[in-house]
């Protein structure tokens, strides 16, 4: 089955046509047909795409849409220029597969799109209210595009996190606030954690249920997640994905307090505190020169930026941190897994989160460390040691377009 992965952004599409099947699946050999990105839609988009094999292929055009971003991909897509195997036509697009960020409590697991679905998705807008609408852009523009015969499927980034016990996703706020507005923790990233702890236990060879891991996802957006017993038991963001880590531009963690000093103190109104604390803040807010920590790695390393290198320490702090508090809370784990661009790149961040975590039983092998990058998996930590290292690239993408295609067949979903 070819199946088309949508992640719709605020001004993006982001796709991957994935070939999938069961017998795929079990032999872990799904095919990329191809994949590529739309940006800035709504002005001159940036275009870029390339099918499995060929040439990259980038363009300038001017897209006024999410609906004219989709049709004008579609139209590659079954070109002859593509040369994209086994699509000749839109009827060999058999399914759809969105990324959708906000599930609210409603959505548990992946579901086929209708319009009771629609609604609920609408429902939870104002939890997610930069993701969700450009989300939904997608599915609207699907379906009048591929026409209502080809079958949708929703795949929530919430939804990994959805069995969490009340005492990790509950503040300790007045309860009247979750009973009447929902507001708790949710997690994101859910399906990244998935994927990688479903790869975890292939790699092992074990049953689900053994599954004890901390999954760290660090990327651009940073967030841990406590695995036992093969399900999410807490995750370090929140009600939003401000909370928990430093990422490249959002503070994580901070004392809630800080909102209303800033507010007195520089005259700001709450929606510019927003817009510091998701935009302005994490690496690139303490370094004040970038959020890249490829770049943050190297003024380091050449100049010897004493902010650079402040905001590495913190980053890598807070990540050595909710590792100590999720193994505190688990009761103990088999295994910390690195993925996210820093974390399947980066052996030196990795090798900064790790040191002095001896104590706890986990020792790297510093050559196995410094040679997974660029996309390879494997185990980073020393033989013997008690608590393990795995790097593993994620892959929500084939996540979801697996999780599209058990949908519609009714198989399994969980993972
Ligand atoms: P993502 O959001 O998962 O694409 O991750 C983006 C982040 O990964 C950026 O901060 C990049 O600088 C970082 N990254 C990618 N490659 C490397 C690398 N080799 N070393 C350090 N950071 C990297």
């Amino acid at each position: 089955m070819n199946i088309l992965v949508l992640n719709c952004g605020s001004s993006s599409v982001k796709f991957q046509l994935i070939q999938t099947d069961m017998d795929r699946i079990e032999h872990n050999s799904d095919r990329t047909l191809a994949g590529g990105i739309i940006e800035r839609v709504g002005s001159q988009s940036l275009i870029t795409f390339q099918s499995t094999g060929q040439q990259k292929v980038r363009q300038a055009l001017p897209l006024r849409d999410h609906r004219s971003a989709l049709d004008y991909l579609l139209r590659w897509v079954i070109s002859p220029e593509s040369k994209i195997k086994d699509i000749n036509s839109l009827a060999d697009i058999h399914a759809v597969g969105h990324r959708v960020v906000h599930g609210g409590e409603k959505f548990t697991m992946s579901v086929r799109v209708d319009d009771a679905v629609i609604e609920q998705i609408e429902d939870s807008i104002d939890l997610a209210p930069l993701h969700n609408p450009a989300n939904l852009k997608g599915i609207m523009a699907a379906r009048e595009l591929l026409g209502p015969g080809v079958p949708q499927v929703a795949v929530f980034d919430t939804a990994f996190h959805s069995t969490m016990p009340e005492e990790s996703y509950l503040y300790a706020i007045p309860y009247q606030f979750y009973r009447r507005h929902r507001i708790r923790r949710y997690g994101f990233h859910g399906t990244s954690h998935r994927y990688v702890a479903y790869r975890y236990r292939t790699l092992l060879g074990i049953d689900r249920e053994k599954v004890n891991v901390i999954t760290l996802h660090l990327g651009n957006g940073c967030s841990a997640c406590a695995i036992r017993g093969g399900e999410s038991m807490d995750t370090s963001m929140g009600l939003t994905p401000l909370e928990g880590l430093v990422m490249g531009t959002r503070g994580g963690d901070i004392d809630p307090s800080i909102i209303d000093f800033i507010h007195h103190k520089e005259g700001m109104t709450l929606s510019e505190i927003d817009t510091v604390l998701n935009k302005q803040s994490g690496l690139l807010g303490i370094s004040g020169l970038t959020n890249d920590m490829r770049e943050l790695l190297d003024e380091e390393r050449e100049k010897q930026d004493r902010r650079a290198k402040l905001a590495i320490t913190i980053f890598c702090t807070r990540v050595k941190k909710y590792i100590g508090a999720y193994l505190a809370e688990m009761g103990g784990a088999d295994a910390v897994i690195f993925t996210g661009g820093i974390g399947e790149n980066s052996a030196v961040i990795r090798d900064r989160i790790c040191e002095g975590l001896a104590w706890m039983g986990l020792a790297l092998d510093k050559e196995k460390n410094a040679a997974l990058v660029s996309g390879k998996e494997g185990e980073i930590s020393a033989q013997g040691s008690k608590l393990r290292a795995f790097v593993i690239p994620t892959n929500e993408e084939l996540l979801i377009a697996r999780d599209t295609l058990r949908t519609i067949t009714n198989a399994p979903r969980r993972w």
